[in-house]
């Protein structure tokens, strides 16, 4: 467990202190993944270790925008200025404190106006966190504010998003509509990238969304 982790040093894109923080060794081994792309890992949940915060500031982010100055930094400046700030992530997180973590960066997403994609990728990776603690209330809650994210992207973004051609979000957000209960919806999205003549070239997304399709009208037989 503990050689898993490692310290390294980086600057704080908003107050340009410098920060260390725990990170996590790439070398893990895959246990199983999830239909909405959730993976468990043997050693560690690298999620808990994805969000970087500043305890001389106080800012959060995901690790690989931690060192970037984010556009509206006066903005978050003027917030930090009249706190006090007393906060250390560092080390070994609990899941409790994995979550605080997402919450603080995506409190500072909101309010630096984040990509939406990227604050769609936030809230989902702390869905994913509470499904870990079988927190379901609050796993769905994050899950639609994902949702949401990733559905302004389509509207705001240029695809591919990061390593996630169109087609993938598209599938992904057919699945979160499935698993926050939206059928209809999600038949739609689902029955839109099974029918998109470029599925043939990502044939794993084509496949999980054939297989989400067929779970979602299930469920709308059980429902009816
Ligand atoms: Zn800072």
């Amino acid at each position: 467990m503990v050689d898993v982790l490692y310290n390294a040093s980086k600057k704080c894109g908003v107050c340009e202190g410098k920060v260390a923080v725990t990170k996590v060794r790439s070398r893990l081994s895959m246990l199983k993944q999830d239909s909405d792309f959730c993976t468990y890992y043997k050693e560690v949940n690298p999620n808990y270790y994805g969000i970087f915060v500043c305890p001389h500031c106080g800012y959060a982010a995901q690790d690989i925008y931690f060192e970037e100055t984010p556009i509206a930094v006066p903005v978050i400046q003027k917030f930090l200025e009249s706190r006090k700030v007393n906060v250390d992530f560092s080390g070994k997180r609990t899941l409790e404190q994995a979550i605080a973590t997402y919450k603080l960066a995506i409190f500072f997403g909101e309010m630096a106006s984040m990509l939406p994609s990227r604050l769609g990728g936030l809230y989902l990776k702390l869905a994913w966190i509470y499904r870990e603690g079988e927190r379901r209330e609050e796993e769905m809650q994050a899950l639609e504010h994902a949702l949401q994210c990733y559905e302004q992207s389509f509207l705001k973004e240029k695809m591919p998003i990061g390593n996630m051609s169109e087609l993938t979000v598209e599938y992904l957000c057919g699945e979160l509509l499935r698993r926050t209960g939206k059928i209809d919806e999600a038949l739609t999205y689902l029955g839109k990238v099974v029918a998109n003549p470029n599925a043939k070239n990502e044939k794993r997304i084509y496949e999980m969304a054939r297989e989400a399709w067929h779970s979602a009208r299930e469920e709308l037989k059980e429902q009816a």
